[in-house]
């Protein structure tokens, strides 16, 4: 089993790159893809620990696309810290991010939640600052019982403390990734909020423009839901890949490699995502 999905400190995650990748090898998992938001900083560090393990690691990263009316998260493989024209976007992306966090903070303090900036920021360890981090100190402070609470009621699209990111077009995720040697997989479908014929009408657009594959095998879909997704990537000529989204304390029920409980991902995928990646990247 592989694990393509997960979150290390470099964002959103609790635990270290080097953490995670011995939770994938503790879990069984003969290879893994650190995805962390905007970022590739994670890479070298999970790399290491990886080759000492003797496991493998795909060098991964998540953004966040425009998207009505749910959320789209698309997935890079293969486009490791090198210079590329996708590391130039991830500079803009992680600017973009700062500002939304600052003016985030504002507003919650706006609304009358105990909550600095500085708080936060420090609560991320000083790196890849995100939602999660606002929701752990509203949960510190006893605002909420729990991060999903804060999200529910503060950080979540269409809550007072919300503020969007700068989002970029999928088709100009998918065009840059593509030119810097790696693919590109639509994360967590069912985030989009469609309706399943809306949802494949989609997927064929996004196979259309170039996307790899799709996230069929997630930690938090059941067995159901997975297989349908599968059929459907299947239909479309997608690959179906698969993760965890592991954050650690910041989404307590999904485990490296397992998901929540039951995921296993098949090993085979690492190659069809391989074989898919662009020969010449200009
Ligand atoms: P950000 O990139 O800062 O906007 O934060 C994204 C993180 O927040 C990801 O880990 C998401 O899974 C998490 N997230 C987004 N929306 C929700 C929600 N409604 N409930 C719980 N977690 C969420
Ligand atoms: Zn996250
Ligand atoms: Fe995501
Ligand atoms: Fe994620």
């Amino acid at each position: 089993m592989i694990d393509l999905h997960s979150h290390s400190s470099f964002s959103d995650g609790s635990e270290s790159p080097e953490r995670v990748v011995e939770l994938a090898a503790a879990a069984g998992c003969t290879a893994v893809a650190l995805t962390d938001h905007d970022t590739t900083e994670g890479l070298p560090r999970a790399t290491v620990r990886a080759a000492e393990l003797g496991i493998a690691i795909v060098p991964g990263c998540e953004v966040s696309c425009a998207f009505s009316p749910g959320a789209m998260h698309v997935l890079s493989y293969f486009v490791s810290g090198e210079p590329s024209p996708f590391q130039d976007e991830l500079v803009r992306l992680r600017a973009d991010r700062e500002s939304r966090n600052e003016r985030m903070a504002a507003r919650l303090a706006e609304i009358g939640m105990p909550i600095t900036y500085e708080e936060v920021v420090e609560e991320a360890g000083g790196v890849g600052v995100g939602r999660p981090h606002f929701a752990s100190v509203l949960v510190r402070k006893g605002v909420v019982g729990s991060i999903q609470e804060a999200f529910d009621a503060y950080l979540a699209k269409g809550t007072p403390g919300y503020v969007s990111k700068a989002r970029i077009e999928v088709e100009r995720v998918v065009d840059l990734v593509t030119r810097s040697g790696g693919v590109t997989v639509l994360a967590h479908p069912l985030s989009l909020d469609l309706d399943e014929e809306a949802l494949t009408r989609e997927l064929a657009r996004l196979a259309e423009i170039g996307l790899t594959g799709m996230e069929c095998y997630y930690g938090r879909y059941d067995p159901a839901t997975r297989a349908q997704l599968v059929a459907l990537a299947g239909s479309l000529g997608l690959v179906a890949t698969g993760g965890s989204d592991f954050h650690g304390t910041y989404k307590p029920d999904l485990s490296m490699g397992t998901g929540t409980g039951d995921l296993e991902v098949p090993s085979t995928v690492v190659e069809e995502l391989a074989a898919r990646r662009p020969d010449t990247p200009t």
